[in-house]
């Protein structure tokens, strides 16, 4: 059987597919005879969440460093917790309830506890006590992460998956991404893009199809299904020649990115974290253009605190060993959501309080980021990206906060490197702006995923409106143009660091427009090299 989808990402994976089921965990009260079954029930399950916080902390350990991972550590020693214990079993003991009931009620108790606590760190634990209690429902319920359900890497089918879903999980377990839903264009496609996965969406699939073999033909959009031998066959010479025409790309490491006329190219990575960092080492980036670092939020159960972010961030510029490194603030809204943000429902949250909206309003929370960034920069080279700019009052308030923050660190002593300020191009406000915005700033980088939404009107997030995004359109080359020659006249270097940045049809395009820098996913890097280097401006 084969289903038909629309490819996110080109390659081809074989394996089994695991349908991911979501834990939305709706409980419900359910009377229980064997109390002590029930009970039984509760502490099998609360073993298993612990196995799991255990296994999370690891990863966490390995990628974003021991202060994010102790979380972990903390909900494990939470799970036993005896008034918790005590609560859920007297619960099923004294009103014979079920499990998931009596965890759930026992949860939102101990929760709005925490919250009417006075101390903050107390306040604090209110959520976790809430996600401890939601993990264990899960397990009870059978609906715990589909990578703790698998231990050989599977072709992964979901309703739809959120970027913060997405970065949980387990990179090593997971051959392709086949979803029912989701754009093109959203983060959870470019996070496929970053993992180098095959990856599907508008699969119509039904769940009988779980636990059987399958192919994604990441080129043609196609699921097969319990494919026959031949097709097998077929698919496993394709996979070879892609890995030799990867091989081939090899030979391109270590060489310039230069074009044959000479005109020299940065060519950086996009990352979202610390875990990307060695696929850009891999592809052997001269730099990191895009440090998505909403990803350590979305990756987080609460606010990362300075010395956490401080962590990654000096990880990231240590590994990357002098090599630039171009973190962009927090931006945060839109797709990517975070529940302890408590941001409100937005009819039109592309358009609403996100990013540096959010990081100017708040200030406390972009204070944080700055300095953990600063001080970071002291172990290599950084420079720092704003999202979502629209005017020059927002770059100099910007510029107002920063100095605030320097001045704080130069008070206390602690030490920070010289780092460049730049920012998104990514409205057109701020591509008609330019002109002035280059004397403002170090560099611009043009985001052009979401430039082609908000000058085309196409919402990036909506799969009806996939054939109508157009990153081609003469209107977003123009923009980029503009952005270009006004930002070089203004003093200011200008890089690509959206999506079409890797389209190597354009490659040569965008250096005849002059642009300075490219910054695509690791994947690409080396293609992206090879377009650059059969480049010859001259002609
Ligand atoms: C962009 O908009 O092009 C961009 C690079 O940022 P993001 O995709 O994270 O919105
Ligand atoms: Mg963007």
């Amino acid at each position: 059987m084969e289903m038909q989808g629309k490819s996110v990402f080109g390659g081809v994976a074989i394996g089994r597919l695991s349908i991911y089921k979501k834990s939305d965990n709706v409980v419900k009260r359910v009377k229980i005879q064997d109390t002590d079954a029930e009970f039984k029930r509760f502490e099998d399950a609360t073993v298993k969440a612990k196995e799991q916080l255990a296994a999370l902390y690891d990863k966490a350990m390995k990628e974003v460093g021991e202060t994010s991972a102790a979380i972990f550590e903390v909900h494990q020693m939470m799970l036993d917790d005896l008034d918790f214990r005590e609560s859920v079993a007297n619960m099923i003991k004294t009103q014979n309830v079920n499990a998931e009931y009596a965890v759930a009620v026992s949860g939102d108790n101990f929760s709005t506890m925490f919250a009417a606590m006075d101390d903050d760190y107390m306040k604090a634990r209110a959520a976790d006590v809430k996600d401890i209690s939601n993990r264990v429902i899960s397990v009870l319920q059978g609906t715990e992460d589909a990578k703790l359900n698998s231990d050989e890497p599977v072709i992964l089918v979901a309703e739809d998956l959120a970027p913060s879903e997405t970065v949980q999980l387990d990179k090593s377990l997971l051959l392709s991404f086949v979803t029912r839903y989701g754009s093109t264009n959203s983060h959870t496609a470019i996070l496929a893009r970053t993992m180098n996965i095959p990856a599907l969406i508008g699969v119509d699939y039904d769940e009988s199809i779980d636990g059987h073999f399958g192919i994604v033909d990441g080129f043609k959009g196609v699921l097969y299904i319990d494919p026959d031998e031949a097709t097998i066959e077929k698919y496993r010479k394709k996979q070879e020649e892609e890995a030799e025409k990867a091989r081939l790309l090899q030979e391109l490491k270590g060489m310039p990115d230069i074009t044959k006329d000479g005109r020299k190219v940065k060519l950086y990575a996009n990352i979202g974290g610390v875990g990307d960092v060695p696929a850009v080492l891999q592809n052997d980036a001269s730099g990191i253009g895009l440090f998505r670092s909403e990803f350590l939020y979305l990756g987080s159960e609460t606010f990362p605190t300075e010395e956490e972010q401080f962590n990654a961030y000096r990880s990231v510029v240590q590994t990357m060993a002098g090599k630039k490194v171009i973190i962009r603030t927090l931006d945060i809204g839109a797709d990517k959501q975070v529940d302890y943000f408590n941001l409100e429902h937005e009819d039109n949250p592309a358009m609403g309080y996100r990013a540096i909206r959010i990081c100017l309003e708040q200030p406390d929370i972009f204070k944080t980021q700055l300095r953990a960034i600063y001080r970071a920069s002291s172990y290599g080279s950084i420079a720092i990206m704003f999202p979502m700019i629209i005017s020059i009052d927002e770059v100099r308030r910007i510029k107002k906060i920063v100095a605030e923050v320097k001045e704080e660190l130069d008070s206390q002593g602690i030490e920070y490197g010289d780092v460049e300020l730049g920012i998104m191009i990514e409205t057109p406000a701020a591509v008609w702006m330019t002109e002035e915005l280059a004397k403002e700033v170090d560099f611009f980088s043009i985001g052009t995923n979401d430039l082609t939404q908000y000058t085309l009107a196409i919402d990036r997030q909506n799969p009806r409106l996939d054939s109508f995004y157009d990153a081609h359109h003469p209107a977003v080359l123009r923009a980029i143009q503009m952005t270009v020659e006004n930002g070089h006249k203004g003093g200011a270097w200008v890089g690509i660091c959206g999506e079409l940045g890797a389209d190597t049809t354009l490659t040569e395009t965008f250096l005849r427009m002059g642009v300075d820098e490219l910054s695509v996913t690791p994947s690409r890097i080396l293609a992206v090299r090879s377009a650059i280097r059969n480049c010859d401006l001259s002609k």
